[in-house]
């Protein structure tokens, strides 16, 4: 729903706090004429004892809480919808303070709760099995609303559930990060930050499509991450089907950038291998998916397609799925099978957003209004919807 020009008018237009790094807010505090050690005392607050509100930072100079309150926002980003799934995936649609919406998604495996977030609002990529590529570009997220997904979700954990904790993240939400290569390298940062939220670099990982000048600068700035290239083929006319990204940069420019990154920090390199029926899961894909990839440097997560209302792709039977992993294994891969998680809440990228926007799901008047395929979540899950 458009913004009324009441809405406009009051919205809070003051930078973020959580577009800071320590250091930045150091040189905040500093140029200020207040003491720049309190930066670690306010990541403090803010990143582990979860109090935004600066009246309350007991050990803050109270001329630094004040200035800080004046001329940063604390505001967390709100979330407009979630949906926990029955296999315990939960999809938060969060919304920015010009009105933007984008998902985010809390997914747990074994003893993790990885967050999926995105990184723009809508995609330029274009790939054509993707629900987020139809909507295009709208525009980058900044390092705050990036870090904002996290703190959002965090804190909607702490208040709603019993001690959920997330400890992973993925940038595989909507958008290419590298194409928002700054920001991402500045909420990257800030994820890391020891005074802050001290996520170490196996815990975070960046997924790419290829966007080959940004993956040669990877080494030379970008913090330490684990790093997964969404390949999806490995013959280049499937590839520029799938990805028109792959028209710019083919399989050769992209592998000549991934050998420029330095594979003793990030161990090995995973290969997303969307897997289409009839696209790439033929014996031919198989054998040239095993002659491009190096198995010492390199794992294959396989993502059995995950259809939705108007994909051109189909997934493949679960005999064929088995049969592509099994080729892959016998080749000396490790080769793994991405459960498709939280299929009855909108989980393909950008299906929320898209659903979102055509119906309002929260009326406050009408009450709850109920998409057919996300039923039975939002019924699940009718005292969790903001009011
Ligand atoms: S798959 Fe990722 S990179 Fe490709 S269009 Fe979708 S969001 Fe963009």
């Amino acid at each position: 729903m458009p913004e009324g020009p009441q809405t406009l008018k009051n919205r809070n237009m003051k930078p973020s706090f959580f577009d800071l790094t320590h250091d930045d807010l150091k040189v905040v505090l500093k140029e200020k004429g207040f003491s720049p050690f309190g930066a670690t005392q306010i990541f403090d607050w803010v990143y582990r004892k979860w109090i935004f509100e600066p009246a309350l930072w007991s050990n803050v100079s109270k001329g630094a809480r004040e200035f800080l309150s004046e001329h940063y926002d604390m505001s967390l980003l709100k979330i407009v919808w979630n949906g926990l799934s029955k296999d315990g995936t939960r999809k938060f649609l969060v919304k920015m303070v010009d009105g933007q919406t984008v998902e985010t998604v809390a997914i747990p495996a074994r003893e993790r709760l990885t967050l999926c977030v995105s990184s723009q609002v809508g995609c330029a990529v274009g790939c054509t099995f993707c629900h987020t590529a139809t909507q295009g570009l709208k525009r980058h997220l900044k390092p705050g609303e990036v870090v904002g997904q996290y703190i959002a979700v965090q804190d909607w954990l702490n208040k709603n559930t019993l001690e959920e904790k997330l400890t992973n993240i993925v940038y595989m939400g909507q958008g290419e990060p590298l194409h928002n290569y700054e920001n991402m390298k500045k909420a990257t940062q800030i994820f890391m930050q020891e005074n802050g939220l001290a996520l170490g670099q196996r815990r975070i990982t960046l997924s790419t499509s290829g966007l080959v000048p940004a993956i040669e600068k990877l080494a030379t700035d970008f913090p330490t991450v684990n790093i997964a290239i969404s390949l999806h083929s490995a013959r280049n006319d499937v590839r520029t089907e799938l990805m028109p990204i792959n028209k710019v940069y083919d399989i050769e420019r992209l592998f000549k950038a991934i050998k420029q990154i330095p594979l003793k920090a990030h161990r090995r390199i995973t290969y997303e291998y969307l897997l289409a029926a009839d696209i790439n899961d033929t014996q031919e894909d198989v054998d040239a998916l095993a002659k491009l990839l190096n198995p010492k440097e390199s794992k294959i997560n396989l993502i059995p397609f995950n259809e939705y209302p108007g994909s051109k792709y189909k997934r493949p039977t679960e005999q064929k799925i088995m049969w592509f992993l099994d080729q892959m294994i016998k080749k000396g891969f490790t080769c793994t099978i991405r459960t498709t998680k939280g299929t009855d809440i909108l989980a393909a990228c950008g299906q929320l957003k898209s659903e979102f926007e055509k119906v309002n799901l929260w009326n406050k008047d009408a009450g709850p209004v109920v998409i057919p395929s996300i039923a039975s979540s939002v019924l699940q899950n009718q005292s969790q919807i903001p009011q």
